[in-house]
């Protein structure tokens, strides 16, 4: 494959776009040599500048659950503008988008949209910390739960509990209020639960998580932070701007039978346009303005574009459950034609899979957190990214990233895919 358009257009934009992309994992930095730009896009198809096809399991990090150019989101986006595509006043879409939202997850009363999952996962630990007038949380060392300042925060040194802030521009101050906890050690939550006793806000987790390649949480995990919240008066946020609409229609609650508090969403919900949102017992979510005390806004928020692409999307998928088993069987069928070959091939391998989440991380070793996630952070990996590049299949470029599997993949794509594999380690 030759990415001669893509490189230039590479290098005319580093002269203006600060390293050439506007968000950093599109611009290659962990496996090496530089990012393809996308011409266009259909199904489970990405055609590149340079005439390529790609076989595409990134999706745009998930929001592309039933493919690419998906029609009913077109349709209702190109309609929508017509009509003009901004008020910043109310419309009827966002509540019958809302309505439908609530009608799909379980526990939810009320629903706020924003413009990205980072806006929604800040709005929700600010609303939780106004409600439980307490300031810390706790969050999982691997999680992502977008830029905002009190989530980019790392380990501590030595015996501190709390933070250190992972990027210049956060400060002290912010990190002091972040308790980092152990994913799938629910050991470590307890004792950071009772070495703050009465100061933990929330505890926020992607229920399964999909940010430090794909994690499953082991049994009983999420069913003890429920445990845990409930006796520290804690609220307990699931961060399902991956998971949400994806794992089932009513996302990790709904799958793993556990009650969050406060539940946060991107990704599938806005169709590929910009919306998260976050929602809640109507208890705990008219705390926000205009009713309650807690202030959140935005212009954009609850945009008709966004909107009616977002309400096409849930639509298509409400009225078809039967895509979460079609995507389960797909996934099901790519995990193991890649088993087959990495084990003829005698490779040293870990596929985690929760429906159409999967990773493979190139270690035995079992992958149960950020530590465990690291060992297959190799150079194998680069080869496997660039190998199966050149043989047309796209995936994320970082083994911390999850592969978000499309229901516009045929039978085909996969045996495609799985061939692709065999192809990068003869
Ligand atoms: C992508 C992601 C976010 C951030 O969403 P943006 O729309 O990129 O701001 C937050 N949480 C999780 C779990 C995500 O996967």
């Amino acid at each position: 494959m030759l990415y001669q358009r893509s490189s230039q257009l590479f290098a005319e934009a580093e002269k203006v776009i600060p390293g050439g992309v506007n968000s950093p994992v599109r611009a290659f930095k962990s496996v090496g040599g530089t990012p393809i730009f996308v011409q266009e896009a259909k199904g489970a198809y990405l055609y590149d500048v340079d005439g390529n096809r790609l076989v595409d399991y990134i999706n745009s990090w998930g929001p592309m659950l039933l493919g690419h150019a998906y029609p009913p989101v077109v349709e209702a986006v190109i309609e929508k503008a017509k009509k003009g595509t901004s008020f910043g006043m109310p419309t009827e879409i966002e509540t019958e988008i809302a309505a439908l939202a609530v009608s799909m997850v379980p526990n939810i009363d009320k629903i706020r949209f924003v413009n990205s999952g980072t806006e929604a996962c800040m709005s929700a630990i600010r609303l939780a910390r106004g409600y439980t007038d307490r300031e810390k949380i706790i969050k999982f060392k691997g999680c992502y739960h977008g830029h905002s300042d009190s989530f980019l925060i790392q380990a501590g040194s030595g015996a501190v509990t709390f933070g250190s802030p992972n990027s210049p521009g956060v400060t002290q101050g912010t990190a002091k209020d972040t308790l980092l906890a152990t994913y799938n050690d629910l050991a470590n939550v307890a004792s950071i639960l009772e070495a703050n006793k009465g100061e933990v806000a929330a505890i926020i987790i992607e229920p399964v998580a999909g940010n430090m390649g794909c994690i499953p949480p082991k049994p009983g995990f999420l069913e003890g932070l429920r445990q845990l919240c409930d006796t520290h008066e804690t609220l307990l946020i699931f961060d399902e701007v991956m998971t949400g609409f994806r794992l089932a229609r009513g996302g990790a609650q709904e799958l793993f039978g556990v009650r969050a508090d406060l539940v946060t969403f991107g990704k599938v919900i806005g169709g590929g346009l910009p919306v998260g949102a976050f929602a809640g017992s109507a208890q705990v979510m008219d705390y926000l303005a205009p009713v309650g005390p807690v202030y959140q806004a935005g212009t954009l928020s609850g945009n008709p574009l966004a909107m009616a692409a977002g309400l096409a999307m849930l639509q298509a998928i409400n009225n078809d459950l039967a895509v979460f088993e079609r995507l389960e069987e797909k996934t099901a069928y790519l995990e193991q034609g890649m088993r087959r070959v990495l084990e003829a091939k005698q490779i040293k391998y870990t596929i985690n899979r929760v429906g159409s989440m999967i990773s493979v991380f190139f270690d035995e070793r079992e992958v149960v957190d950020f530590d465990t996630a690291g060992y297959g952070n190799n150079d194998q990996f680069k080869t496997f990214f660039h190998g199966l590049l050149k043989e047309g299949v796209y995936i994320a470029p970082s083994s911390y990233e999850t592969w978000f599997i499309t229901d516009a993949l045929t039978y085909d794509d996969l045996d495609f895919t799985i061939q692709a594999v065999e192809k990068v380690f003869a």
